[in-house]
């Protein structure tokens, strides 16, 4: 058989990161990257790319532990190179904290990232509005400089990237051997998923240098993180809002919001408004499919839905994808033995 062809269609970090792993696993792939967008102008770019896992309630804790542990694997290996400050990936310590203390004081991924411990009295003491803390460090992505990196590297080892709108998966059929979706919100319309749902989230991009630890409220809803550059504050979840508009008054409420939290922000400049739709799902859908039309067959493998934690995850699930990719070609070839991945 030819170099097998391999279409990822998307790309933010879901797709970027899962053409990254066919590509490292099936290098006698070839392999393009489609997309309607890429940086500057996707959900991804938006987020604010903290690894603090959200809980898909469909997916076995213990699957979603291995996604996360394979990410901050990753990317803490990065952060410890020389490549770092390119990628955008960085340490950050700092608090979670709650006005009543949690069922579950320990999360799952407690031991993941590092140096996790519930806050003492004095730590409190910054927050008086809250009873319960935990203090743990874990790993930023600076989301433009990170997608920017994964296209970096996509175009080293020989991974194609082409403007295109895909309006249905057929259409790829005579020129790829597999199609894999990662197209976030987008598979609503084209794959017709109704369990996909938009949550919007606005935050703000603020010039605050003095700002060196995350704080987040244990709701999840409001939260200062610190990237390289710029701190996020967040921030807003409207389910089933399709609206890309800034909304002035919600910008207000966050900004007070965060106030509140760390009232040196009130000296912040410079502040940016972004909007993003989370591809929200009761689970990740990362699944094979084989599409048939009149007798002929469509190989696809999805991986959509990653909701308000695709960064958390996407080095987990875009391996997981790569191995779907991987029996799709052994299938192919009549044989699983002669699976290259
Ligand atoms: P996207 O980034 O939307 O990429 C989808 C790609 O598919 C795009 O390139 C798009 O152009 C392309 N596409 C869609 N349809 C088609 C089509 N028909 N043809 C061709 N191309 C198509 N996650 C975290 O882990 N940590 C955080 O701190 C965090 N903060 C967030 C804050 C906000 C405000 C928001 C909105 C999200 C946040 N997230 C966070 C969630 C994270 O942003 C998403 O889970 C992640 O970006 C989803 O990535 P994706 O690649 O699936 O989607």
């Amino acid at each position: 058989m030819a170099a097998p062809k391999v279409a990822v269609v998307g790309a933010g970090v879901i797709g970027l990161s899962t053409a990254l792993c066919i590509a490292e696993t099936c290098p006698s792939c070839s392999v393009t990257v489609l997309s309607d967008q890429f940086s500057p102008n996707t959900t991804s770019d938006v987020a604010a790319g903290m690894l603090i896992p959200h809980t898909y309630p469909g997916t076995p804790i213990h699957v979603q532990k291995q996604w996360f542990k394979e990410t901050f694997t990753y990317l803490f290996a990065i952060s410890n190179s020389a490549e770092a400050s390119e990628a955008g990936i960085h340490l950050v310590s700092g608090w979670q904290v709650f006005k009543t203390t949690p069922k579950e004081e320990l999360p799952f991924w407690s031991d993941v990232v590092l140096g996790f411990r519930p806050m003492s009295e004095a730590e409190l003491q910054k927050f008086p509005q809250h009873r319960f803390g935990q203090a743990f460090t874990t790993l930023k992505c600076d989301c433009p400089p990170y997608l920017l990196w994964l296209e970096k590297r996509l175009k080293a080892t020989g991974v194609q990237m082409c403007t295109r709108k895909v309006a249905d998966l057929w259409e790829l059929h005579s020129e790829y051997n597999v199609i894999v979706n990662c197209t976030g919100i987008g598979a609503h319309q084209l794959v017709g998923d109704e369990k996909l749902f938009p949550i919007r989230g606005q935050v703000l991009k603020v010039h605050a240098p003095w700002v060196k630890n995350f704080i987040r409220d244990g709701d999840g809803l409001t939260y200062i993180y610190p990237g390289i550059h710029r701190v996020t504050l967040g921030g807003t979840r409207e389910k089933e809002s399709w609206n890309l508009s800034p909304d002035p008054g919600m910008t207000k409420d966050i900004f007070d919001r965060c106030c509140s939290l760390e009232p040196s922000l009130r000296g912040a400049q410079d502040i940016e408004v972004k909007v993003g739709l989370r591809p929200s799902r009761q689970c990740v859908r990362l699944q094979r499919e084989v599409l048939s039309r009149g007798g002929v067959k469509l190989l696809v493998v999805h991986n959509y839905g990653h909701g308000a934690g695709g960064f958390s995850v996407h080095r987990g699930t875009a391996k997981e994808a790569a191995h779907l990719v991987g029996e799709c070609l052994a299938a192919l070839q009549g044989s699983p033995l002669r699976a290259k991945l």
